[in-house]
């Protein structure tokens, strides 16, 4: 098990799927979770006052992950009611509304047992905010990836260059630093860097860098 964790554009989704490739494991972004709860919310028109209903749909099994069969890429698929939505995940409305309902305790609670059995079964690279601190304090290998909120901001505004409506630079980088605040303070699991981890800055650095730094740091535990 290798923990990573991090903020929001740190990079988590792009190291831990190339570092998983590499040690032949399988990533899991545990963000995915998150952003479903908050479609799921959305569908049933539930707002963040109705943590305890969000949380017995998902012990009632309302989200799962499946092994993909599409050949997109993914190797994982995140299911409401049985429906892959992985590619529905990823909407501005989701970004803003994520953190609110990823804070309500129930719906951390009521997804910690999905998070558990899936490693329980693979070797698994497994990314979010409380992987190291809460989900598997135990990860032999835990990482805190980081980045400035600038840095963070020119990668999620590159990334979304291509959407139909691109946001201005200052719309991305105003959306992140509300995002980690929320993530930061919120009173149930806030993102932070565990006492173990190892702090991986990656201000300046490319991709490969990035990722022989963080293989060195797994490979030197084992
Ligand atoms: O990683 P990503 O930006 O997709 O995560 C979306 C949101 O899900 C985060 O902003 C955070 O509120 C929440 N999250 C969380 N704990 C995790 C992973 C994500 O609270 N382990």
């Amino acid at each position: 098990m290798i923990a990573i964790d991090g903020p929001a554009g740190s990079g988590k989704t792009t190291i831990a799927s190339l570092l998983a490739e590499y040690l032949g494991a399988v990533y899991l972004d545990t963000g995915v979770l998150y952003r479903a709860v908050t479609l799921l919310a959305q569908r049933r028109n539930l707002n963040t006052d109705d943590g305890p209903t969000l949380a017995s749909l998902i012990e009632s099994g309302a989200i799962a992950l499946e092994s993909a069969a599409v050949p997109s890429g993914r190797s994982l698929a995140v299911l409401i009611d049985g429906e892959d939505v992985s590619d529905h995940l990823r909407t501005p409305e989701i970004d803003r509304s994520v953190s609110a309902y990823s804070a309500l305790p129930e719906v951390r609670a009521a997804l910690l047992p999905i998070q558990r059995e899936f490693a329980a079964e693979r070797r698994v690279v497994m990314a979010g905010r409380d992987i190291a601190s809460v989900v598997f304090p135990d990860a032999g290998v835990q990482i805190y990836l980081d980045a400035s909120l600038e840095e963070r901001a020119r990668r999620r505004w590159l990334q979304q260059q291509q959407a139909a409506n691109p946001m201005s630079l200052e719309a991305v980088q105003a959306d992140l630093a509300r995002r980690d605040e929320i993530d930061s303070s919120r009173e149930h699991s806030p993102l932070t860097r565990a006492d173990e981890a190892v702090h991986v800055q990656t201000d300046g650095k490319s991709i490969a860098d990035v990722v022989t730094e963080v293989a060195a740091i797994a490979e030197a535990v084992h």
